[in-house]
């Protein structure tokens, strides 16, 4: 048989450099499918299964929770930061895993003599105001009524007690009863809310009737078995992340992930082994990691799924000031093609800097992408916009630059302690992009289209072509990075996304 034309990743990255995405190109495949038939549903964890494979960044400039609600909404999944403190941290977790339930098996709760300003209070913490009231106020208490806003909306005594206003008039479910069951009641009902009881009448969990318009809304949203969404947050490798893993966990965080800019580290294998010993069911992503060995010693530790990239971060300047580091692509192709023979999937972190970015990585073996720069522009990015000469702009810092590390993020870095801070990133701004709720359809939309021009149907179609080396590459002569690009235009208008 002819040689197939082109070079498979194996050749592709078989050289003495150092490959970058804007170095290479993938040729094209044949077509027999539509954009809409492709599948890409991608692991992020050995257990962790995502609709989308996107991962926000854990950044203070990027994600905490409204970033993470919506990504999972979306398919995603964001990692709350933990440029925080501990209670803050615990609490973005807790405002994902609240958004969104099955059975909410920890409703909040009043007994009959709170007043109406109580449940304002509520309404203000945790913005919702259907509260069950029980007689003494606590989850396994006899069940006497419910509160909802439309009780309490036109009261203009808020001193009133919630004796005066509830209703008693009650459709509950038994305890026992499958999720599915008590959404047709919900469904028939017309009401808010279905409280569920045992034997007794004391209350045991709550449903709300949002959810189920939320779960017809959000088909590829990425949820938990308790149908909560999933969210993941950042801890460091230092011993007082113990306590704050306590916690996240107690909150009920789906992944951990281990944030150190060198992973492979006694301190880290250390942290894994832990984790997994006293935690076994919550996944550990650890990293990050550029090269095979570091990938074999955290895989031994136990880890779950391996963080790749170290400096190709935009806001990033590690290989310029620790002369350490690897291009990304190489990376990529080298650590997920020797984590795939443990199972172990692997996200590809930093440099995405467009739609063609996040298809390379996903063709050159990393099973989803964790961007920062991408997403910093959304609204559901922490921070305000601001103008800058007439540009609507949201500001993005590295975590290791020096306004990040003066407020804690040097705990990635192994220099917390330290006197003098070294920055290995820097801060800056970058250009409003809307809502994800916009963006990130765009994105899988295009990302859909670039698989179809690959021949590929699926994820798992994908590497399989990469590694039977059916999938076929180039690299890219600087010449012909130009030539790929937009060129001999006197002016033309960018689009809004790229
Ligand atoms: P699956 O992939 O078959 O698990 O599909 P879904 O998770 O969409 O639905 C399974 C069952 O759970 C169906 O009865 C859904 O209506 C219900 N369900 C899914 N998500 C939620 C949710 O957030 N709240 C409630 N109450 N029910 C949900
Ligand atoms: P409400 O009518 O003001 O209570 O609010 P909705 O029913 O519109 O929305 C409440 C949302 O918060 C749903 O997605 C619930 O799953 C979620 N939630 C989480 N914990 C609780 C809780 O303890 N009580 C209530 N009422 N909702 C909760
Ligand atoms: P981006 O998507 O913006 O290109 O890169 C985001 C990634 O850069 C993050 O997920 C993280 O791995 C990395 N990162 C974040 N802050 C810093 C920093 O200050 N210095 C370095 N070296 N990397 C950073």
């Amino acid at each position: 048989m002819t040689k197939k034309d082109g070079f498979s990743a194996q050749e592709l990255f078989d050289t003495v450099h150092g490959i970058a995405y804007n170095d290479f190109i993938i040729l094209p495949g044949f077509i027999d499918f539509n954009p809409e038939d492709v599948e890409l549903e991608s692991r992020l964890t050995r257990n962790i299964m995502l609709k989308r494979p996107i991962v926000s960044s854990p950044m203070d400039t990027v994600t905490e929770s409204k970033m993470a609600i919506t990504l999972a909404l979306l398919g995603g999944i964001g990692i709350i930061h933990y440029n925080n403190t501990m209670e803050e941290q615990v609490e973005e977790v807790r405002k994902v895993k609240r958004f969104e339930n099955g059975f909410i098996m920890d409703p909040v709760v009043l007994s009959p003599d709170h007043t109406i300003h109580d449940i304002d209070i509520i309404k203000e913490q945790y913005g919702f105001s259907g509260i069950p009231i029980t007689e003494n106020g606590s989850l396994y208490s006899p069940l006497v009524g419910i509160v909802t806003n439309r009780d309490v909306d036109f009261e203009p005594d808020r001193g009133k007690t919630v004796r005066e206003v509830m209703t008693t008039d009650l459709l509950t479910a038994h305890e026992g009863i499958t999720l599915s069951e008590a959404n047709d009641i919900l469904k028939n009902s017309k009401k808010g809310k279905l409280p569920i009881v045992n034997d007794e009448g004391m209350l045991v969990a709550l449903m709300s009737r949002n959810d189920l318009l939320t779960n017809r809304e959000y088909p590829c949203a990425s949820k938990d078995a308790r149908k909560q969404l999933m969210v993941g947050a950042a801890i460091s490798t230092k011993d007082e992340s113990r306590e704050r893993l306590h916690e996240l966990v107690k909150a009920g965080v789906n992944v951990v992930v281990i944030d150190s800019a060198q992973g492979n580290s006694v301190y880290q294998v250390e942290m894994i082994k832990y984790i997994k010993k006293t935690y076994p069911e919550l996944d550990v992503m650890a990293g990050n990691v550029v090269a095979e060995e570091q990938c074999e010693n955290l895989i031994r530790a136990g880890a779950d799924s391996l963080r790749i990239g170290m400096g190709p971060g935009s806001i990033c300047t590690t290989q310029t000031t620790m002369a350490v580091g690897r291009a990304q692509a190489t990376a990529i192709y080298r650590c997920a093609k020797y984590s795939r023979k443990y199972e172990v999937p692997v996200v590809a972190d930093g440099g995405i800097a467009n739609m063609g970015h996040l298809a390379k990585a996903i063709s050159i073996g990393a099973s989803a992408a964790m961007m920062g720069s991408m997403l910093a522009g959304t609204e559901e990015a922490p921070g305000e916009y601001f103008y800058e000469n007439g540009i609507r702009l949201k500001r993005y810092r590295g975590m290791a630059s020096l306004e990040a590390l003066e407020k804690g993020g040097s705990k990635r870095y192994f220099s917390e302690d330290a006197k003098i801070l070294v920055a290995q990133g820097v801060s800056g701004a970058v250009v409003d992009k809307g809502s994800l709720l916009d963006y990130l359809p765009y994105l899988i939309q295009g990302l859909k289209h670039s698989f179809q021009d690959m021949g590929a149907k699926s994820v798992d179609i994908l590497h399989q072509k990469l590694y039977s080396n059916e999938l076929r590459f180039e690299m890219r002569s600087m010449s012909a990075q130009i030539e790929g690009g937009v060129h001999d235009m006197h002016s033309y208008k960018e689009p809004k996304y790229t």
